[in-house]
């Protein structure tokens, strides 16, 4: 049966290349090309944007972002096994796909893209969160990238999006929703994935704010959160101790209790104690 865009199947595609999944490289590949389009579809228009996508594997979400329009896509990819089957992709598709061989946590790949680059992946799950704090960390404003749409176990997705309260609320939120409009767009059963992974999945769209939602260091704010969650269920002023001798004085600047918990306490008050901080 032919596909949309007139290349092999997915699964003819992993048996040409010996594509036996790898549980190490956390691959839990999705062979159903229509939904790759509709993953593709929830990163918004493609249409002249460069797309930077982690961990391609055999090629399923990139053939989606290439059907969607986008102008260029690069695509960094660990396993030197699904190499091949990227390059047939890059020969049909000629001048609009890049495949760089290569770890995603060490490779530089800001020379191959020019903006507004959106990023589009299905995430290798043993590096996701880390990869999400590496972007929505970089010192400079703007970022280089204009919106992330990227799919994580569904737990995970639910810390980047809660709200105070929640108990899946804590420094991913934070962190993301500082920078980013955050919102779960899609949710996944097992069974969309070959192999099928343990859990549900979900698609995060963060897109990017002009300005940061509330003013604030974000090294700050990162070292605040970290230790106010470390001991999510005691009282700030003691999780907070390490902050100094002058913390509860900072805590009320900020119109934070020093007995609340640091998962009742909103974002717009987390930077206002971030300031108080960096104050010193
Ligand atoms: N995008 C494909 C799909 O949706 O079918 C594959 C997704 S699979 C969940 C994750 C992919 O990331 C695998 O192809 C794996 O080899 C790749 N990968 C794992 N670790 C990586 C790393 N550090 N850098 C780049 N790619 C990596």
């Amino acid at each position: 049966m032919g596909t949309i865009d007139g290349l092999p199947p997915l699964r003819e595609v992993i048996a040409a290349h010996g594509l036996v999944a790898k549980k190490q490289l956390g691959q839990n590949f999705l062979l159903d090309l229509n939904l790759t389009a509709k993953i593709a579809r929830c990163a918004g228009d493609l249409t002249g944007a460069d797309v930077l996508e982690v961990g391609p594997g055999p090629g399923g979400l990139t053939r989606g972002l290439l059907a969607e329009g986008a102008r260029h896509v690069v695509a960094v990819e660990k396993d030197p096994r699904a190499i091949p089957a990227l390059m047939e992709i890059a020969a049909a598709h000629p001048g609009r796909l890049t495949v760089l061989e290569g770890d995603a946590l060490e490779l530089g790949v800001a020379a191959h893209l020019t903006g507004p680059v959106k990023i589009a992946a299905n995430l290798p799950y043993n590096i996701g969160t880390e990869l999400l704090i590496r972007w929505l960390s970089p010192k400079v404003w703007p970022p280089f990238w204009d919106s992330l749409t990227l799919m994580f176990q569904k737990e995970v997705a639910e810390r980047i999006v809660a709200k105070p309260g929640s108990d899946h609320y804590g420094r991913l939120a934070l962190l993301a929703q500082w920078r980013a409009d955050a919102k779960i767009v899609m949710i996944l059963p097992p069974e969309a994935f070959t192999p099928a992974p343990k859990v549900h999945s979900a698609v995060v769209h963060l897109k990017r704010l002009e300005a940061p939602r509330f003013p604030c260091d974000f090294a700050v704010l990162q070292r605040v959160t970290a230790m106010a969650f470390n001991q999510r269920r005691k009282m700030l002023r003691s999780s907070l101790k390490g902050l100094g001798p002058r913390l509860e004085e900072m805590l009320e600047a900020a119109g934070i209790k020093p007995t609340a918990r640091a998962e009742e306490i909103g974002l717009e008050q987390f930077c206002a104690l971030a300031r108080e901080v960096a104050k010193g």
